[in-house]
């Protein structure tokens, strides 16, 4: 019998006001036995800061969700996209953020560059840290940035901050997000590795997320989506991945609840394979450093990385 496949069921945004749609998820959770891993954000701007310890009806949700065996952990401080760096590129898309996004991050470069720098930044992420430990009384030590967006300068924070993984700085899949829009339609299958998670800055370790089958799907759509996900879930299998899925409660509950039927149908399919081994994403980590599951190597910034052939590093000693 083949190795079980880890299967990480992690989901974003829930903040301010949310208490009803957390509550709902967890009762979905119920029927399957499986934890999940909610990215949780501190700070809601409105006029002013508000703080989720302001909130008591969501705190009591968080209680619950934790009472179930569920994990939350820090998504972003107040989820500006632009908060941590650059987002993933491609989510500049059309139909995703957009043309004129794009255009603003673009022209406006310098002024946010300013904030990604290390001292800007860990005042910023601090911010966030510091009610997460006033709401939950401990450090939250995993990271999800909004939009995939990251920077050196927020690693550089993390690393100083404590944290010791990340996730979704890099997305496995596109293809579910570019079917949602109007100009995707056929994007082709894709899975780009790195899958495992791996040391991205010294040794922070990021776990990518595989893609969200579940985003904004149409009523009557919903096969396709189901059958994107299975395909992805029969590689993960082939190839010994950790199988994340990524969703969202405002992705899950529109359009009348189809990222929800989606959900109920995949995870039924693979639950009965019996090859799935649902865990954390905290859990995954432990098993990572632990060497439970194998690493992917890395590529990028940090001690061990290879200084591009069109630097002067590279040719002449540092
Ligand atoms: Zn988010």
């Amino acid at each position: 019998m083949a190795e079980k496949i880890p299967l990480i069921w992690t989901n974003d945004d829930v903040g301010i006001g949310n208490a009803e749609s957390l509550l709902g998820m967890v009762e979905f959770l119920k029927q399957f036995r499986i934890p999940g891993s909610f990215a949780i954000v501190p700070i809601r701007i409105k006029d002013k800061p508000e703080y989720i310890y302001e909130d008591t009806d969501l705190r009591k949700a968080l209680d619950k969700a934790l009472e179930d065996g569920h994990e939350l952990f820090q998504h972003s401080v107040t989820h500006a996209c632009v908060e941590n760096g650059l987002a993933d590129i491609r989510m500049y898309a059309p139909h995703l953020m957009g043309y004129e996004v794009a255009k603003e991050h673009s022209r406006k470069r310098m002024y946010y560059e300013r904030y990604w720098q290390e001292d800007a930044i860990i005042d910023q992420i601090q911010w966030g840290k510091e009610v997460w430990e006033k709401t939950f009384g401990e450090p939250s030590i995993g990271y999800r940035p909004g939009c995939g967006s990251f920077s050196v300068g927020m690693f550089q924070a993390l690393e100083k901050l404590g944290f010791k993984w990340t996730s979704v700085t890099d997305l496995v899949s596109f293809t579910g997000w570019m079917w949602i829009s109007e100009n995707g339609k056929d994007y082709p299958f894709e899975m780009t590795p790195p899958v495992r998670g791996y040391k991205k800055y010294n040794n922070i370790i990021e776990i990518p997320g595989l893609d969200d089958v579940s985003f904004r799907v149409e009523a009557g759509d919903e096969k396709r989506f189901i059958e994107l996900g299975w395909r992805q879930w029969q590689e993960c299998v082939k190839n010994n991945w950790p199988y994340v899925m990524i969703s969202h409660w405002h992705g899950l509950e529109r359009n009348g609840g189809t990222g929800y039927k989606i959900h109920r149908i995949l995870l039924d399919r693979i639950l009965n394979t019996n090859q799935a081994e649902p865990v954390t994403l905290t859990q995954y980590y432990e098993g990572l450093i632990g060497g439970k599951y194998p690493l992917a190597e890395s590529d990028e910034v940090g001690e061990a990385s290879e200084i591009p052939y069109w630097h002067v590093w590279r040719w002449r000693k540092k």
